[in-house]
């Protein structure tokens, strides 16, 4: 990604050491010609042409995973029918790994391989073919030459019938839109192309050209979209103090049920539902889905840990810092709508008290620390079982959780002079602007340190890599407010459990809370609840009826295929509801701090 700027000769050196060794001569010429002769089924068509080759041998590989989703996802399962062919005349590849293709290229100039790519999984970080539409998330269509990271390729993409229009981030040669040339594959990773019959609008915000191709349909509204979203992009920059960007194209793929997105450099994939653009809930929802993902063009694309840039394409990518690159985006993805005037300050504190209760309500919050949630996201996170909400805690909620603490710190020990807007301006410009390379963990501690004036070893200890509960109250209260727990009162018993519909009136166990009733004597996951002392349950809420916290139930379930009645003691519903309130009586320092972190 550094490769987007000129870079120091010294950072230079480095970069192709670490990632080019015994780099090749660098004058192949590589291009890419993509068709959809098959789209019904789901299928694109690669002809990949590497020619100027002067090697005994030329391997082609395939990323295992894409940046910004921290999974191995093997992208070259969904190749097939790989052939190659050398000066005209064809010639072997074996594959030599599960990601890796080896042609004999001693003798030959130019090789041109030509394969198909299963695409049929829906989201925002895999492609996707049929004939309404094709999206080409790039890190799984296209396969590099070992050692030739760092060059530049041309892709020409034939639509299939009907299809009149490309959206991406990539350069069209010549003006041309099915010729795009990408400088090198950091960049043609992270960029991806939509092509179809997109509803494509733009508009200029911040000095960028921005683009938002539309996809699937939906009831959106265009004009509405065109006032709100540049507010988003100016608060944002304003937050940098620059956008980097000449253009940024937003690909928005509304579908019957969607989410979630996926960061890039100069575009972002957004997943939407279709009819939700109409509610107020909906709307904003998607407003903070913009707000996220266009953050990231600064958090994590640019201003990065230091392992996420130059990508290994090959291997997990581990990093303790994704409380800050997704923790902290999450923060600002609501905090951004509150300073951009969307949100009021009432429905921004209502979003932030909603973290906080996730992160509280979760019992794997007291088991695994925030920077492990991080470094273990490719094991963890990205593959969640039926106990994960035991074992582990989101780096999102507690990073978001984490980054209104120190923002409230800061704001307050500055007297409201600085925020945490101010260390993030800081660490954009000296690590991505200045000593262009990514940062490491003792960096960014240092520059909260140095903007909040105090020592944080002790914060890092209780709340980063340790499991203590988080003084809110202390935070909250540098701006006049509390948390106030709206369940404080309830004396409701509890199975410790959650269930869905299972057959007929049957209640299947999803989870079963770590410590609760169920867990103590023996509930299962994937259990089905028949009955409870002998009657159908046809409401869980309402189940438990007239019973107090300590009382003996019995609950018939259905394990494996065989009826058994466990005895359950019902225990206290510790769930809390927290809500952020106003303290009697804020003074002025307290409401000067509030003025700056709201925005009043
Ligand atoms: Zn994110």
């Amino acid at each position: 990604m550094k490769k987007f700027k000129p870079l120091a000769l010294a950072y230079l050196i480095l970069f192709f050491m670490k990632i080019t060794p015994g780099h090749a001569a660098g004058t192949a010429k590589i291009s890419y010609k993509v068709t959809f002769p098959e789209a019904q089924a789901h299928y694109a068509d690669v002809e990949m042409t590497v020619s100027g080759l002067k090697q005994a041998d030329l391997e082609l590989k395939m990323p295992v995973w894409t940046p910004g989703s921290y999974l191995i996802r093997e992208f070259a399962k969904n190749i097939e029918s790989l052939t190659a062919t050398a000066d005209g005349k064809a010639i072997n590849a074996l594959k030599v790994s599960k990601n890796t293709w080896k042609i004999n290229t001693s003798g030959v100039n130019t090789v041109t391989v030509k394969y198909k790519v299963y695409a049929f999984e829906v989201s925002v970080r895999t492609s996707f073919v049929d004939v309404s539409e094709g999206f080409l998330s790039t890190s799984g269509i296209f396969l590099y030459p070992k050692n030739m990271l760092d060059q530049p390729s041309i892709i020409n993409i034939t639509p299939y019938k009907g299809w009149s229009k490309v959206s991406t981030s990539l350069e069209k040669v010549n003006g041309d839109p099915f010729t795009l040339q990408s400088p090198n594959y950091d960049i043609l990773y992270d960029s991806p192309i939509e092509v179809g019959n997109q509803d494509v609008f733009s508009f200029d915000a911040a000095g960028v050209k921005y683009e938002v191709a539309m996809c699937g349909g939906g009831n959106y509204d265009k004009e509405r979209l065109k006032k709100d979203m540049p507010k988003i992009i100016e608060a944002e920059t304003a937050v940098f103090g620059e956008n980097p960007n000449k253009h940024y194209t937003f690909i928005v793929h509304n579908r019957q049920r969607g989410g979630g997105g996926l960061e890039h450099l100069s575009s972002t994939v957004l997943g939407a539902s279709r009819d939700a653009y109409s509610s107020e809930r909906g709307y904003n929802g998607f407003l903070s889905l913009v707000a996220h993902e266009h953050f990231h063009l600064w958090n994590v694309k640019r201003l990065r840990p230091i392992v996420l840039g130059p990508f290994d394409y090959e291997n997990e990518n581990y990093t303790t810092d994704l409380w800050i690159a997704e923790g902290f985006t999450a923060y600002y993805q609501n905090l951004i709508l509150r300073h951009a005037g969307i949100a009021t300050p009432e429905s921004y504190l209502a979003a932030m008290a909603g973290d906080i209760n996730t992160v509280e309500n979760q019992p794997g919050a007291k088991i695994q620390p925030l920077a492990e949630a991080s470094f273990d996201a490719w094991i963890k996170s990205y593959r969640p079982n039926e106990n994960s909400y035991n074992t582990g805690i989101s780096y999102y909620d507690k990073g978001a959780v984490i980054a209104m603490l120190l923002d409230l710190q800061i704001i307050n020990n500055t007297n409201a002079k600085q925020s945490l807007d101010d260390v993030m301006r800081y660490m954009y410009n000296t690590y991505y602007k200045q000593k262009k390379r990514g940062y490491t963990d003792a960096e960014f501690k240092q520059a909260f340190e140095k903007f909040s004036g105090q020592n944080l070893d002790e914060f890092y200890a209780k709340y980063i890599n340790g499991l203590a509960d988080i003084d809110y109250d202390k935070y909250l209260g540098y701006a006049g407010y509390k948390i106030t727990n709206a369940f404080a009162n309830v004396n409701e018993p509890t199975l410790g459990i959650y269930t869905r519909n299972g057959n007929g009136d049957n209640k299947l166990v999803t989870t079963v809370l770590r410590g609760g009733a169920g867990w103590i004597d023996g509930i299962n996951v994937n259990d089905e609840i028949t009955a409870i002392n002998g009657a159908p349950v046809s409401d869980m809420n309402t189940a438990l009826n007239g019973k107090k916290i300590g009382d003996k139930v019995t609950v018939t379930v259905i394990r494996d295929g065989i009826t058994m009645d466990i005895p359950v003691t019902l225990l206290k519903n510790n769930r809390v509801n927290y809500k952020i309130e106003e303290v009697a009586n804020p003074d002025e320092k307290q409401l000067t701090v509030r003025k700056k972190w709201l925005k009043l």
